[in-house]
This record gives structure tokens, sequence and C-alpha cells, in this order.
């Protein structure tokens, strides 16, 4: 993208309504603008991070065997009550009535659409398992949207839904599903730390949130220190073999970790005084299982060994792709902007021509910019140099390639890492190897 075209509006000043770091630079580095109270435009920068974001969580839950769907954002009503909660959900559903008076709502979640569509499809055990997901605009009517897409009204989600035969079958895809979101986190470049949760009416232990530390999460949390010293993928897991899921599963719960809501006194008590670690974290995922909670009041079943009718065992599996930008804002970030890892940056690197007009500085960007113009940045404004510098460090860009003019007259340019601070020199041939990006 040519910066002189583009739609991505920078701010100099901090705007007076971000009260977080995440929030305050969303909007300076031009990714996105508040369009109604909790809800946002996505820019084409913002875009791009959110979609990166949403395809390396694609990405983990198809290798464990999830397929992807769609399901609308408008829903019936009928559905909703069929399972009860068209009531029980109160204000923060958004219910809506079309020219024929049938009673909609704005989706803030599916467990209902899912499993009536599963009912629809599925007939046997045999067909089980089944894990669906999609990544799709969800709306709660938050009382107190606040924190920019932290906690906005409209937001995106992925949400995947498990069906299986029986309750062990249904704890291996929740183990399964819990490989999946520490692949997919660290993927994303952010540490997000497993905490017990609450399960709610259902009870039972399984229910985790994934929380990203923070200062400015809504969320205390207490986890042992051990936890953070560990490589928990450097194991291998066998995703079709019981007993490598849940020796995997021991492994992953074997220390103590919760949020303020499920903190345990005595629990914590038995933790080593100096592993103690207290702070505050971002909800970024959830996973449940609630066995056959909705399979039951929908009335969904399949014929089961016998010939008699199975409730399905399931589950629930969201991550919040909308609210993990701010968030891996918050866990990376400095005085100067954002400092996006790799792989959610909007561009890979950004040319920063210091002397428009200048034909060896205008040739060199030009040749770099064509090899990949969709992965870099090309800063061809007319701007001061500082103020492209400024601009670079506030959108984050992995890498910043400088071509001024007394290095365009020998070939050579300047290549900063955004991360380290590290900058070297380089013959214009070495900088796209360098940088990995283009062939
Ligand atoms: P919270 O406790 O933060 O209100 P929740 O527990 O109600 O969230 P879930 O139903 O577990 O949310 O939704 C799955 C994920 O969707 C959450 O882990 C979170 O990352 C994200 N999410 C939920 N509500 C919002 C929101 N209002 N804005 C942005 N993301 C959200
Ligand atoms: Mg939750």
């Amino acid at each position: 993208m040519r910066l002189s075209r583009s739609f991505l509006p920078t701010l100099k000043e901090n705007p007076a309504e971000a009260q977080i770091t995440s929030h305050r630079l969303m909007l300076r580095a031009g990714l996105i603008r508040q369009t109604s109270a909790g809800i946002y435009a996505w820019l084409p920068a913002g875009l791009k991070v959110l979609r990166n974001i949403a395809n390396i969580v694609r990405a983990e839950q198809d290798a464990i065997g999830a397929q992807e769907m769609l399901m609308p954002t408008l829903q019936s009503s009928e559905l909703w009550k069929r399972s009860g909660r068209y009531d029980a959900y109160g204000p923060e559903m958004l219910r809506i009535r079309d020219r024929h008076e049938r009673d909609l709502l704005y989706g803030p979640t599916n467990e209902e659409m899912v499993t009536d569509l599963f009912g629809q499809v599925v007939k046997s055990y045999r067909e089980l398992p089944q894990v669906l997901y999609h990544v799709q605009w969800k709306f709660r009517d938050e009382v107190r949207p606040r924190f920019g897409v932290m906690r906005g009204r409209e937001f995106y989600m992925k949400d995947a839904y498990s069906f299986d035969v029986d309750y062990d079958a249904a704890v291996d895809s929740y183990r399964r599903m819990m490989l999946a979101y520490l692949r997919t986190f660290q993927r994303l470049g952010v540490k997000a730390i497993p905490m017990v949760a609450d399960t709610g009416p259902i009870g039972g232990e399984l229910s985790h949130e994934f929380l990203v530390l923070a200062p400015t999460g809504e969320s205390g949390v207490f986890f042992d220190g051990a936890f953070e010293e560990q490589d928990w993928l450097s194991e291998a897991v066998d995703i079709s073999d019981r007993e490598s899921l849940a020796k995997f599963f021991a492994r992953m719960t074997s220390f103590y970790a919760a949020t303020d809501e499920k903190h345990d006194e005595a629990q914590w008590a038995k933790v080593p005084p100096e592993r103690r670690r207290e702070g505050r974290g971002i909800e970024v995922g959830h996973i449940f299982h609630f066995g056959r909670k909705y399979t039951e009041s929908m009335d969904i079943s399949v014929s089961g060994p016998d010939g008699a009718p199975l409730y399905p065992e399931m589950g629930s599996y969201g991550i919040g792709v909308s609210r993990l930008v701010a968030a891996i804002i918050e866990a990376s970030h400095d005085e100067q902007g954002i400092i996006w890892p790799q792989s959610v940056a909007p561009f890979a690197a950004v040319i920063i021509n210091l002397k428009n007009g200048d034909a060896q500085c205008d040739e060199i960007c030009e040749r770099l910019y064509a090899a990949a113009p969709e992965h870099l940045l090309y800063d061809d404004r007319g701007e001061r140099a500082g103020v492209k510098f400024a601009d670079a460090d506030l959108m984050g860009h992995p890498w910043q390639v400088i071509v001024g003019p007394r290095g365009a007259k020998a070939g050579i340019v300047e290549v900063k890492n955004r991360a380290s601070g590290e900058r070297s020199e380089m013959p214009v041939d070495a900088v796209l190897a360098h940088i990995g990006v283009g062939a």
C-alpha cells in the first residue's frame, strides 16, 4: 500500500476518549474508528490485523479437525425459546422485530442455532464426533462498553461447538481444543494462561479461560510462576490418542492458576511464596464443557448403538478475535507505539523514502515495493523524515527499511527492527531476504 494514497489516518495527539493504551494506539495508528457506542469500523490496516488473527485461529481449529461454517448474525427467537434462554438472557440480548412481527435477535452466541443445525444433519452416533466452528460478529448490549474493541457491543468471535457420543469423548474434544488454543496464542505472539473458570449452574471442572497478562486487564489473576517458565508445546501430543491427550492436560493443569472469581486461598497457600504471581489479565478465550444441556432441552438426539435416542455431549469454545487485537497491543508496545508480532502485523515492513523526488531514492523504494506490494507499506508522502519515523514506530511494522540519498548512491539502505531497535545497513538486494518478504 502506498501511504500517500491510503486510508490510514494516523493521529499525533492522544484521543481524549481513550483510557487505555491499546485503545489510544488503535485510534492513533488508524486501525479503527468508533461509529456508535461500542461499535467500530475497521479501517484497512485494522482489518488486515483482524484477518491475520482470524486466519491463525482458523488454521489451528482446522488442525484438530474442526470444520468451518458460517452461521448468520440474526437468529429467530423460536430457537432460544426452545432452550429456555430467550427469557433468561436479559437486556444484553439485542431483540429485533421484522415487518411480519416476528421476533429476531442479533446473536450473542450460537449454541441453539448450531445444535438445531446439527440435529437436522446428524442422525447416528457413528457420525460423531463433530466439531463445528465459525468466525462471526456477535452483539451483546453491554451496560458499559469501554476500552475500545476490548469490550465492544459488536465484536468478532470464533466460536466452536463439539458433539460427542459420551462424557469421555467430550473430554477428549475439550482437551484437543485446549491444545489448539495454546498453539493459536503462541502463533499470535502472546502468552495466554489457561485458568480454571466458573462453570455456572452446570458445575463440574471443565471450564478454562485464557488470560493474557496486562495491567489494564479486567480480571484479577493468581498463578504459579512455574507456569511461565515452561514451553508447554515442546512435547508432542497425539490428538487421536486419549492417553496422550490426558498426559498433556495433566501437565497443563498441574500448576495453580485462577481468576479472582475462582481463586481458592487454601490451594494458593500450597504454592511456594516465591512462585506466587498476582496481577491482572485480559480474557481472550473461554472453553466450556456443558454436557447435554442444549441437546436435552432442545430435544436433539441421534440414534445410539442400541437404537435408542442418544443425546450428544457438547462443549463450546470461544476466542475473542477483535478483543485480541487490543490484547496483543496491551502486551506488545512501547512509548512510541505498537510493536506487532510478525504473524499479525498489517504489513511486514514499511519502506521509508527519506527524499521523495530523488531519482535514486525513488527508484530503490519503487523496486523494493514492487516485490510484494500486498505485504509492504511504502511511505511515499512528502513529509519530513521525523514524521515518517514517528508514524512507522506508532504503526508498529516489524521492520523499517530506510532509504536515504547518501546510501542510495552506493546501493545501501538501512533496516531497523521495531522490536529490538537494532539497525543494520545492507545492499538493496539483501533487504527482502533479511526481512523475510518476497521470493
Ligand atoms: P467477559 O467476561 O469479558 O464479558 P464472557 O465471559 O461473557 O466475556 P464468552 O461468552 O466467554 O465471554 O465469549 C468468548 C470470548 O469472546 C471471550 O473470552 C472474550 O475474549 C470475547 N468477548 C466476550 N465479550 C466481548 C465483548 N463485549 N467485546 C469483545 N470481546 C468479547
Ligand atoms: Mg467467558
